[in-house]
């Protein structure tokens, strides 16, 4: 069966419940794709545009995984960039950059295209918990200024930030008006009707099994086969397809989130007066925000074991409260979690594994903006244009043997690793 929406403080904000039928019987079209979360819809979107035929199928609802329960954090840039650079050399600086960037001028242009309602805000910042985090953004914005971002950013000293974020928390600032805030859900369920409105044909309920390959791929579900020229798989960290291609490259992390009730208007003009989205540097880091009803919106702390914590409020709060006592008189409204999907280099699998099958998801902990790439990046592939897929495609990456529990005890070692580095 289906399963409904994790209780989150966007469910209960959606402006429509989607409700696209099931698969049912067989079916034809140009591009069979397996998802419906950002990657999926970005892809059916892109390809839309692009005149092709397109079936998207979801096992729940759309935007049901961690597209429809993040942060709402629009940030720019990819993980595993280090990683790029290293194997394909300085010669791709740009196209990293502005690949970095393209993601977020997808989803403008189809806020405004599509008259999508998703509470999109511009303004960010990241904070710095240590001297040697100040020293980062201090080289971060010297980049951004010679890469053109001029006013866009801003270094903001220890003594200017409470009157900026309401806290003597951190050492430092960095704000980037290029990057934003927005609420994901709806962005995802807006852009699923654009795409249906483009003649995507959506399936909700809609798990796939399997896939045959072959010139003319065939993915199966329990009520129906769909056969296509191409298919994306874009399940993310909770898909169990193909598991000799996947097994070992692409794990669930769980990351949670929660929401107090809203904030009085003095509390806001205290605590966020430019509505910002905020995240500090560590590895293992802490981000938040106000959503458009004024609820501090608080996220954070991984899981790498697998297991959900008993009270997500119990974990979360604390920290809130480090940063804002202020709020400790506040009521938790929402507390819900989801799964990121981790790759070791934290490279996206963004990759062609045959002819006619292609992948979008591993974002290490980026998704928005990066599922939007990736979904443009794909339907050039289609398209028969490679040079921006060949950048991830080309990246070697590590499998960890064993099956999915020893690979999350070695991302959970890995990610203590860090952690203890966050601590130094
Ligand atoms: C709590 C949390 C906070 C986050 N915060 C941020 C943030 O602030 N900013 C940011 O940029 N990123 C954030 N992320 C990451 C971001 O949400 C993800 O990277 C992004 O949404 C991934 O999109 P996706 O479509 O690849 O995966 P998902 O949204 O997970 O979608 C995958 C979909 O595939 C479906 N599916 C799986 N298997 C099958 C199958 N066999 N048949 C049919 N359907 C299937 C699933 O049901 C699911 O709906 C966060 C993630 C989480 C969990």
């Amino acid at each position: 069966m289906p399963e409904p929406h994790t209780n989150s403080y966007y469910a209960a904000t959606a402006h429509v419940e989607t409700n696209y039928p099931q698969l049912s019987g067989s079916e034809r079209c140009d591009v069979a794709i397996i998802g419906g979360g950002f990657s999926g819809v970005a892809t059916a979107l892109s390809l839309a545009e692009r005149g092709y035929d397109v079936i998207l199928m979801e096992q729940h609802k759309i935007a049901w995984g961690a597209s429809g329960r993040n942060g709402g954090q629009l940030i720019n840039g990819f993980g595993g960039t280090k990683r790029i650079r290293h194997q394909l050399g300085e010669s791709v600086e740009d196209l990293i950059w502005e690949m970095g960037w393209q993601g977020h001028q997808i989803i403008e242009a189809r806020i405004e295209k599509y008259a999508i309602q998703c509470d999109y805000k511009p303004g960010y910042m990241e904070v710095a918990l240590r001297p040697r985090q100040v020293r980062e953004l201090e080289e971060d914005i010297e980049y951004y200024q010679r890469r053109g971002l001029g006013d866009d950013v801003h270094l903001i000293s220890k003594t200017e930030l409470p009157d900026i974020i309401g806290t003597d928390t951190y050492l430092g600032g960095l704000i980037n008006n290029k990057n934003g805030h927005l609420h994901p859900l709806n962005l995802c369920i807006g852009e699923a009707r654009a795409a249906a409105g483009l003649g995507v044909r959506i399936f909700e309920g809609t798990k796939v099994l399997d896939i045959h390959y072959g010139e003319k791929p065939v993915v199966s579900t329990a009520t129906g086969n769909v056969e296509a020229n191409t298919v994306v798989i874009a399940g993310n960290a909770y898909h169990h397809l193909d598991p000799k291609r996947f097994s070992g490259l692409i794990f669930p992390a769980g990351s949670y989130l929660i929401a107090t009730e809203p904030l009085t208007e003095a509390e806001v003009q205290a605590l966020n007066p430019l509505d910002l989205a905020v995240a500090d540097l560590n590895n293992v880091l802490d981000y938040f925000r106000l959503s458009a009803d004024k609820r501090m919106i608080f996220g954070g702390r991984c899981n790498y074991s697998g297991r959900v914590p008993k009270n997500i409020k119990d974990t979360l709060l604390p920290r809130l409260l480090k940063i804002y006592p202020q709020l400790a008189a506040k009521s938790i409204d929402y507390q819900w979690g989801g799964n990121i999907g981790i790759v070791i280099n934290r490279v996206p699998l963004i990759r062609r594994w045959d002819k006619n099958v292609f992948s979008a998801m591993g974002y290490s902990g980026h998704g928005l903006n990066v599922a939007h790439l990736a979904g443009d990046i794909l339907a050039d592939a289609i398209a028969g244009s490679f040079e921006r897929l060949d950048v991830f495609d080309r990246i070697e990456h590590i499998r960890i043997p064993f099956g999915r529990w020893f690979g999350n005890q070695i991302v959970a070692l890995g990610m203590l690793y860090y952690r203890m580095k966050d601590l130094l």
